[in-house]
């Protein structure tokens, strides 16, 4: 069996990793010399929308799917009329925009903040009177890890993130006081079997994800899988999705889905019965889904911009360190580590040592 992904980062890395005990083979195409997950299948250099390469893509694979939700709908469409894609394009046309995703948990009933969209210096100045001070100003495309956003925190500073966006469509929504994020991801098949995994707690600075932990019997499990549920249910969805969340006083509002494998799932490779990227891979190609039970309490650590040496990462008790093969550049995400423990205390522990030397390298 051929996998072809289109991206060849990290995500893409972990998918394979997690296919060749299964037997599974890689194609990926990616337009980067280095990208990080060459090495572990064959590689298409190239353009995402070079027809010739696309061409052979869907010769090829089995199936294709995608390690990032940019892929241009047209590419995503001509490989859907000539083999097998998963997640289906629609997934990644309501992902790409900020607008149509919001308007999408809208119609189907998931709550989402207070928002409005902006096209003009003149309908921000006016959307501020309803959606109310602070707010936060997106780009409705291509914003990922807190890029393209702004922080509004009175009218001076209207004009700069009026200028940030540089003409691009955008939508400006109420600035939620969460009481914590999480996030939820789930696995649908061909034949539509549904797995959950225990929600991850996330921890954000700068935008960044830093820190995922499991939840195991969290309070909010429940209602996350209803609302995830709905969500794959109105995309007609195969493969892993990822739902983010806010927390407000026992209620959740949706940030934002991601159709693909998340970093905010990296702990199920060790923390979980099946990873997140195998059991993606068993959705794709019509396997039966792998137990998502969680094996005790796991904490994954993002390291970004710079890497620690290997020993001083390794010498952490039970600690999984997770490389990827590239090379350190500002705000670039490198490698995790994840750890697993018996308690909660025990698990602080070894966070704290994890994020004290991921933070003496972050350059973010
Ligand atoms: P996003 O790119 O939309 O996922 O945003 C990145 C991070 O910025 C989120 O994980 C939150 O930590 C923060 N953030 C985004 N939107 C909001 C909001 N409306 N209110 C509060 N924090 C937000």
């Amino acid at each position: 069996m051929i996998v072809g992904v289109l991206g060849a980062g990290q995500l893409a890395r972990m998918i394979a990793l997690a296919g060749y005990p299964l037997g599974v083979d890689f194609i990926f195409l990616d337009p980067s010399a280095d990208a990080c997950a060459n090495s572990l299948g064959e590689h298409l250099q190239g353009d995402y929308n070079d027809p010739r390469l696309l061409a052979q893509l869907a010769e090829r694979a089995d199936v294709v799917t995608y390690e990032f939700e940019n892929v241009p709908a047209d590419v995503a469409e001509f490989l859907a009329s000539h083999t097998q894609v998963h997640p289906a394009p629609k997934a990644l046309a309501v992902a790409q925009d900020r607008l149509i995703e919001k308007a999408f948990f809208r119609d189907i009933s998931i709550p989402t903040a207070a928002y409005a969209p902006i096209d003009s210096f003149e309908s921000l100045e006016k959307a501020m009177s309803t959606i109310g001070w602070p707010a936060i100003l997106k780009s409705c495309t291509m914003g990922y890890d807190g890029k393209g956003q702004s922080l509004l925190k009175s009218v001076d500073d209207l004009e700069p993130a009026w200028e940030q966006l540089a003409g691009a469509a955008g939508v400006v929504e109420a600035f939620v006081t969460f009481n914590r994020e999480v996030s939820i991801i789930a696995a649908r098949n061909v034949s539509g079997a549904v797995v959950f995994y225990p929600l991850s707690e996330n921890i954000h600075r700068g935008g960044i994800l830093r820190v995922a932990s499991s939840c195991n019997q969290d309070p909010m499990q429940q209602q996350a899988e209803a609302y995830i549920s709905c969500l794959m249910e109105a995309l007609d969805y195969v493969g892993v999705l990822a739902l983010e969340l806010f927390e407000v006083d026992g209620k959740l509002i949706a940030n934002e889905f991601a159709p693909r494998v998340h970093n905010s799932g990296h702990w199920t490779i060790e923390g979980a019965e099946t990873s997140q990227f195998e059991n993606h891979l068993r959705a794709i190609l019509d396997l039966p889904l792998g137990t998502t039970t969680a094996v005790g309490k796991t904490a994954m650590v993002n390291f970004i911009g710079g890497l620690p040496a290997t020993e001083e990462l390794l010498v952490i008790a039970n600690v999984h360190l997770h490389l990827y093969d590239k090379a350190p550049r500002k705000g670039r995400k490198v490698a995790h580590a994840t750890v697993r423990a018996e308690t909660t205390e025990q698990l602080d522990l070894l966070v704290k040592q994890l994020t004290t030397l991921a933070d003496q390298v972050d350059d973010s």
